[in-house]
């Protein structure tokens, strides 16, 4: 018995876990149900559980940290594999003791990958000796997309314009600090980066980026204006969905090590489902949450105990309605409290948890009007709970 009960919930998981529903992580029928913008109740034991990330370790001076364990590493300290010149030949920057170095009068080069959104990490080392000022001193350049510069600049005790400092989206913006350490030490630059999304021409996401220097905040989800170039104003413009990530050569023989990036989750402007949504893609995320959950309440029916179908098909229902659902789900419920009515008194002491948590289930959704005030089975539950005192405090 007890087997075909572990057999009954594996299978359940393993139906949900295939329909891409999380297994149940928290209790139904418990917080705010979903809404014209959020397809998930509030605590939703449905909502897909986050990705497992194993995280890295962090960089000392002497030795690159360790890259989290879904980050795609695009320099690891060996070789310029995964980078090309302009042209699309071999990348021709010095690689040495686990850093590359721009070979001035070589020209940028860029990565073979393409991608737009990003966590990306990169450290960045100016020459120890101090040459130049201003833009002149150990000047390079991180190009997300090959088009929106987050300046590399050897900032440390040195004054050019605000928005061309180390960390400024370049000419756009200046970094909100200069958290720079002295030349010759690796800087760390963490950036989160939000490509601009067009449709029709029409921009429907300006596109966003945020940057930590030597984890110091320098740009606090900076709005994007396109492009960014040297002294034209940028405008914001179509820039694709994807580009290589591209370094500066400004004729200073700059390091970098350890640049790896993770992918991230689609924004709601972006065709994800997850965030405050429109009400059209919440509609859709609803509908396709329920349809999931239906079809896993088809795989319970038939089962010696009716109650997970029956529970399964009510919870579908607080995320769309759907009238052959809900008249199933109200069958089954009036069946229910009908046999739990006619138990002799010995079997009937059992069903104390269930019942209640059954009755929890009908007070939510009438609560919040998925079933009609007067739910027939809601009331009758609710007399024999009553009756057998079951919501009666223990006298102490
Ligand atoms: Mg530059």
């Amino acid at each position: 018995m007890k087997l075909c009960f572990a057999l009954a919930i594996a299978s359940t998981l393993f139906g949900l876990a295939s329909l891409g529903i999380a297994a149940s992580a928290g209790p139904r029928f418990y917080g705010d149900p979903p809404d014209q913008h959020h397809p998930w109740a509030i605590h939703d034991g449905n909502r897909p559980q986050p990705k497992v990330v194993t995280p890295g370790t962090f960089s000392t001076p002497d030795q690159a940290g360790k890259p989290p364990s879904d980050a795609i590493v695009l320099f690891d300290g060996t070789d310029l594999s995964k980078w090309q010149n302009d042209k699309g030949g071999p990348a021709p920057w010095l690689v040495k003791d686990g850093y590359m170095q721009v070979v001035p009068g070589t020209g940028e080069i860029r990565t073979k990958d393409q991608f737009g959104d990003c966590q990306l990490h990169i450290e960045w080392a100016a020459p120890a000796k101090v040459e130049g000022d201003s833009q002149g001193r150990a000047n390079s350049g991180i190009f997300l997309m090959g088009r929106v510069e987050i300046q590399v600049l050897d900032s440390y005790h040195n004054i050019t314009y605000a928005d061309g400092h180390a960390g400024a989206v370049y000419e756009v913006n200046p970094p909100a600090a200069n958290a720079l350490r002295p030349p010759g030490e690796f800087q760390v630059y963490d950036i989160v980066f939000r490509r601009p999304i067009y449709r029709d021409g029409k921009a429907v996401d300006p596109g966003y980026v945020t940057v930590f220097v030597n984890g110091v905040l320098a740009q606090d989800h900076t709005m994007l204006e396109g492009g960014t170039g040297h002294m034209t104003r940028s405008r914001i413009g179509p820039i694709g969905d994807k580009g290589p990530l591209s370094l500066q050569d400004h004729g200073n023989p700059m390091r970098f090590r350890n640049i790896w990036y993770r992918e991230l989750p689609l924004r709601a402007t972006d065709g994800g489902t997850d965030g405050y949504l429109t009400p059209e893609a919440t509609l859709a995320k609803r509908h396709q949450i329920a349809a999931s959950i239906r079809e896993d309440a088809a795989k319970l029916a038939n089962s010696p105990n009716p109650l997970p179908e029956m529970l399964r098909l009510l919870e579908s229902l607080v995320y769309e309605k759907d009238e052959p659902t809900l008249q199933k789900a109200s069958t089954m419920a009036d069946q229910y409290v009908a046999n739990l009515k006619q138990l002799p008194a010995d079997q009937l002491s059992g069903k104390k948890d269930e019942a209640r948590q059954v009755r929890d289930a009908f007070n939510y959704l009438t609560k919040f009007k998925i079933l009609p005030a007067d739910f027939a089975p809601k009331a009758i539950l609710a007399e024999i709970i009553k009756d057998q005192g079951w919501d009666r405090r223990r006298q102490p």
